[in-house]
């Protein structure tokens, strides 16, 4: 039940322009992951991710008016320190 909770992520979204610049040894981050500025957001046809650094559309997925099953709970590790 909570494997939804967890990063299931397969394939990362990344802007095409950053990614670009990454490869190309223009930045000093040690990944795309963490050279990536991304906002992720709700529209009113859906769900986008847009580049921050770039001002541009990376994913716009148009849920075509349904409703999606949509997980808000996190999973939180608690220690007994
Ligand atoms: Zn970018």
């Amino acid at each position: 039940m909570s494997f939804n909770l967890k990063n299931n992520i397969k394939d990362f979204l990344c802007c095409s322009k950053c990614q670009i610049e990454f490869e190309s040894g223009m930045t000093d981050s040690e990944s795309l992951q963490e050279y990536s500025k991304l906002d992720v957001g709700f529209t009113d046809i859906g769900l986008q991710v847009w580049c921050r650094r770039h001002e541009i559309n990376v994913c716009h997925i148009d849920f075509e008016g349904n409703e999606l099953e949509t997980d808000f709970r996190c999973l939180l590790e608690y220690s007994n320190n």
